[in-house]
């Protein structure tokens, strides 16, 4: 057999059920994975391994004793750190948050518990999730598996390396406007950023929450339906989430109408375009519609998209205030005059950056000239998307539009940062589902393809993918390390 830690969820899940190995034995091999390459790659903030062997013996005693160990017993899961995790330190990357220990778990974490996962730890992403490379985290930038002086992607950067290297079986990032699909696409793993309401977010520490959704990031398609399944829900604690019907692997295909997407394509590294039509001819082989097509709103999608993801995060870090969030400086240490900028200067330059572009839009005289002017722009994408959902099943494109580039490329101009989510913004300002598959590699670097369906259409997503997979055999783990 392979190495353990390199197992599929759902292997694992058979593999200890049928005896093959114990959840002892494969936690081990994943930890000692993990001391092997986390030297190189720096994806985790925090790691819990005494609490991932001592989940692991539970498990192996209730499988002795014929009890149910769960639909995900044995499977490993890292977790970005911006997900609330009972007794484990949840930073957000942030030096005001380094020493915050969450009272509960988020909806998603007590899910993953109550199916038997194993949460091994708590992975790097740039601070607050503002970023695209995990430059920004102020604790170490995480280093791509596939080429170790390239960027893994962000803000969910620790993810995708993690799960790229077999650092863990899965793991969970969140994405406000791409920061799933970003790192799973430079690592060339499975992410998936669900409807929005098809997860709670409750625990999810607030970027901006009209946008932002949970989601999996895995090896592998049937992987990211097995986390869907339990991850998925409406739930008391988070007024926006709703239930929906379960996911499944299909072996067929057929019949699903594509559109491929002119402007997602149009400014792309010719390196990606050509990966993106070959594997659009792939489509034909499994019997669906391919077709090129526009959208004319396209042009406002970025400009809409950091408008109101600013003004959502000025509102929401205010709470880092010292009082409520923050230092908890000693009261004796109270001068009106700084007393809250004693830790509000203790955020990085791009969330500095992002809080005054915030408070810029939102206030008074600018309102009206730029955050609604987003809100309407952001309707009119919407409305647009949804009528072309109508004619077809399917959107694709490059899910970046460029190659993974190396670390400092683009740290000191925040605009050339921002380009990147050009093709990932789309589904969080429509709130509608979108996914990433490996289908290729130029100079080594990965290159991932983006589908995008109507609202929790889910499983049309899955269909393509699966099939897709099935049909493109890419390679897995990266030789590097
Ligand atoms: N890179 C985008 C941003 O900085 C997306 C981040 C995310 O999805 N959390 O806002």
């Amino acid at each position: 057999m392979s190495n353990l830690y390199d197992l599929l969820a759902f292997e694992v899940v058979e593999g200890i059920e049928e005896g093959l190995f114990t959840a002892e034995e494969y936690v081990c091999s994943v930890i000692k994975r993990i001391e092997d390459v986390e030297s190189k790659l720096h994806s985790f903030i925090s790691l819990d391994s005494e609490g991932a062997l001592s989940s692991a013996k539970l498990i192996d005693r209730k499988l002795k004793e014929k009890e149910n160990i769960g639909l995900l017993g044995g499977v490993t899961v890292g977790i970005k750190d911006n997900i609330s995790t009972k007794d484990i330190r949840t930073t957000c990357a942030s030096n005001i948050l380094k020493d915050y220990v969450p009272s509960y778990d988020g909806t998603v974490i007590r899910h993953l518990k109550e199916n038997g996962a194993i949460i091994l730890g708590k992975l790097n992403l740039d601070e607050f999730g503002m970023g695209s490379t995990t430059e920004y985290s102020r604790f170490m930038p995480t280093h791509n598996p596939w080429n170790l002086d390239y960027v893994p992607g962000g803000s969910s950067g620790g993810c995708g390396a993690a799960v790229a290297a077999g650092e863990c079986t899965v793991s969970l990032g969140s994405d406000t406007g791409g920061s799933i699909r970003c790192p799973a696409s430079f690592c060339s793993v499975v992410g998936l950023k669900p409807t929005y309401g098809k997860v709670s977010r409750y625990g999810l520490i607030s970027y901006a929450n009209s946008l932002e959704q949970i989601g999996p990031i895995c090896r592998s398609v049937k992987d990211v339906v097995m986390i869907m399944n339990i991850i998925s829900g409406k739930d008391m604690n988070d007024n926006t989430s709703i239930s929906s019907s379960p996911i499944t692997i299909n072996d067929k295909s057929n019949n699903l109408d594509i559109a491929i997407v002119k402007e997602l394509i149009d400014g792309s590294d010719d390196a990606v375009t050509r990966t993106i039509y070959s594997t659009s001819e792939k489509f034909k082989e499994i019997r669906c519609e391919c077709n090129e097509i526009s959208i004319k709103n396209l042009n406002y999608a970025l400009p809409s998209y950091y408008t109101l993801a600013s003004a959502e995060a000025s509102s929401n870090l205010a709470r880092y205030d010292n009082i409520r969030y923050g230092f908890d400086l000693p009261i004796d240490d109270y001068k009106w005059d700084n007393y809250f900028s004693n830790v509000r200067k203790n955020f990085g330059e791009e969330v500095k950056r992002r809080i005054l572009i915030g408070s810029y839009v939102l206030s008074s005289g600018y309102y009206s000239k730029y955050y609604l002017k987003a809100r309407r722009l952001r309707s009119l994408l919407r409305l647009e998307l949804l009528t072309l959902f109508k004619k077809y099943d399917l959107l694709i494109g490059p899910t970046m539009p460029i190659l993974p580039f190396k670390f400092g490329e683009k740290i000191d101009d925040p605009l050339k940062m921002y380009l990147v989510d050009i093709n990932t913004v789309i589904a969080n300002l429509a709130g509608i589902p979108a996914i990433t598959l490996p289908v290729g590699f130029s100079n080594g670097l990965p290159i991932g393809l983006q589908i995008m369906a109507a609202p929790f259409e889910e499983q049309k997503l899955i269909d393509a993918s699966y099939a897709l997979e099935n049909t493109i055999n890419i390679q897995r783990r990266p030789n590097l390390i």
